[in-house]
Formats: C-alpha cells, structure tokens, sequence
C-alpha cells in the first residue's frame, strides 16, 4: 500500500503546486464588462438561444402569426438559468476566472447580492432610467446622491419612441452632469421586428446617433457612451464621435446577435475610423451566463485587431471612461 501511495502523494503535490504556480502566473489580463443586465430570472423563461440568432430574417405576412425570430438550431444553443442563485454563482465564477469588473443596471437587490458574492470593487452598480414616468427627477438625485449608483444607465428612449435629446429627461441627464456620472444610452439597434412585433412605440429612426446631438451640446460636462455602438448607423456613428470628443461606444448586444461577420465588419470600420481608443466591451449579459464567453470570443478572435487594440477594447478604454483606478483591478 505505502509503495503505491507515496508515487501517488507526490504526484497529487505536484498537481496541486504546478496549478497553484499557474494561478499566480497565469492570472488572466483585466477585463470590464460595461453593460450587464441584472435581473431576476423569469423561471417561465427557458427557452435555448443560439448566438448570432439574427443572421436569418424570415418572410412573413402582417396577417399571418408572426415569424419565430429565435433559432435554436447550432451547435451549442447557449442556456438560460433556472434561478437567481444559479445565475449568480455562473456570473460570479466567470468573473473570477477571467478577471472581470462589471457595470450593472437593473434591480437594486441583484446587484447588491451580486457585490456580496463578487471580490470588493468587482461590481459597479448603475441605475436606468427611460421615461419621467418611472421616477421623478428629486428621487433620480437622491439615488446618485447616495452614492450607490456610480453610472447612469441603460437609458432607452428609443423603445418609449422618444430621441434622447427629448425635453422630458434633460434634468435626469443635468443631474449626472451635476454629480459627474457617466451615462449609457441606447442607440440603434432592437433586434428584428422590434417596431411591429415586440415593441410598437420602437423606432428605428430614433436610435440614431446624431439624435444625441442636442443633449451633448446642452450638457458639455456630461460623459456619454452609446450602447451597442450606435449599431447598424456606422456613418453616423462615426461622424458623432468625430464631432463630439468625449462620446465612447460599447459593442454589447450587437456582438452576440447580429450575424458574426457583419459584427465584426461594424467594430473594424469603427476602429478603422480612428476610434479604437473609444470602443469598450460589453456584454448586455441578460439570463444567459454563457454569453459572457461567446462575446468576449469575438474580440478575442478578432483577426484585424492587435493585441494593444483589444486591451483597449477590453479595459483601458473603460478604465479611462469612467475614471477608475486600474490597479485595483490587475
Ligand atoms: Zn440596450
């Protein structure tokens, strides 16, 4: 027995320090996530999704059902999860594996779960707002106030069918200029059928980036960066950014959805542009923990990029954005 377990011990030992060697070696380079979705998981949700889901527009009449827009037809369909705890526990652990901060909206009781699990600093909590119906501006100040909430985000008048140089959110957006909060919106895309299938007050018109025209030029002071990049308006993403030098992008969304080579045709004319050093990485992580993975593939894998321009896209770029202290995050 003794003859069998020593050779046995040793090689146990030598597992355990050569991985415990590569944990301090090989600790992955930083990443920042700035668009995470935190949510309660609809448990009536467990419907499988295939990324780049959108690479197929169906036909279809006004008189007939509508068209099924999912496709679970590819290799690995990526799975929703099946509580919050379940998607918790997969986020926290992708985080930690692959060294990433997020940027979290949504619900407040999530997020602070979410900042109890995670390592300290590793969760950025960030509040939305849309409409004036959903908060008034006195309770919008407070909650930056407090200083809970570090980022304004995700603001999506497009899907309420209101530019977001609408009058009705300028003092929410004068409020984080006020506190120097830096503000997501959503601009471009919805997804297919958005207008007449899923969202009637959705218009296309109205993610367009020159829209934030307006509130850029009434807000000097305010940071902003478009969410999901303005996509599929390049040009006119591309002439904001060049006219306004402070407004920065994230590619969530777009990156997992539309079809993979028109993703990375879109973020290559972008960094193409001479934009490379205002693209950030985001997920628009929702129930599927997967697409952390899938999405963070895409800039991996980029062909036309260098390995500086990914730590940009990754990190540094964000880190510039919202003004954080990157050694706290190594
Ligand atoms: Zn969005």
């Amino acid at each position: 027995m003794q003859k069998i377990q020593l050779p046995l011990l040793c090689l146990c030992l030598l597992i355990g320090a050569h991985s415990f060697s590569q944990q301090i070696t090989k600790k992955h380079l930083p990443i920042i996530d700035v668009h995470v979705h935190a949510m309660k998981v609809d448990t009536g949700w467990s419907r499988e999704m295939c990324p780049w889901f959108l690479s197929d527009m169906p036909g279809g009449d006004p008189n007939q059902p509508p068209p099924n827009l999912n496709n679970t037809d590819c290799a690995e369909p990526l799975k929703a999860a099946n509580s919050d705890q379940e998607f918790q526990d997969a986020l926290i652990a992708t985080m930690n594996r692959l060294n990433i901060t997020i940027i979290a909206s949504g619900d407040a009781t999530i997020i602070r779960n979410w900042q109890k699990a995670a390592a300290p600093g590793r969760v950025i909590p960030s509040i939305g707002i849309s409409s004036s119906e959903e908060m008034s501006v006195v309770a919008f100040t407070d909650s930056l106030s407090s200083g809970f909430y570090k980022v304004m985000g995700e603001v999506a008048p497009q899907y309420e069918g209101m530019s977001p140089s609408d009058a009705s959110l300028d003092a929410y957006f004068g409020a984080a200029e006020k506190l120097n909060i830096p503000v997501g919106i959503h601009m471009g895309t919805g997804g297919n059928g958005m207008a007449n299938i899923m969202s009637p007050k959705f218009r296309a018109s109205l993610g367009n980036p020159l829209l934030l025209e307006d509130l850029l030029a009434k807000h000097p002071k305010l940071k902003v960066w478009v969410m999901h990049a303005g996509y599929p308006l390049a040009d006119e993403m591309i002439a904001l950014m060049g006219a306004n030098a402070y407004v920065y992008v994230d590619v969530a969304g777009m990156i997992w959805s539309y079809p993979l080579a028109e993703v990375n045709d879109y973020i290559k004319r972008l960094v193409q542009a001479g934009f490379g050093k205002r693209i950030m990485y985001g997920t628009d992580l929702m129930m599927y923990p997967k697409l952390l993975e899938t999405s963070l593939g895409v800039i991996e894998n980029a062909s036309y990029l260098s390995f500086d321009q990914k730590r940009d896209i990754l990190f540094n770029n964000a880190v510039r954005f919202f003004r954080l202290d990157a050694s706290k995050l190594q």
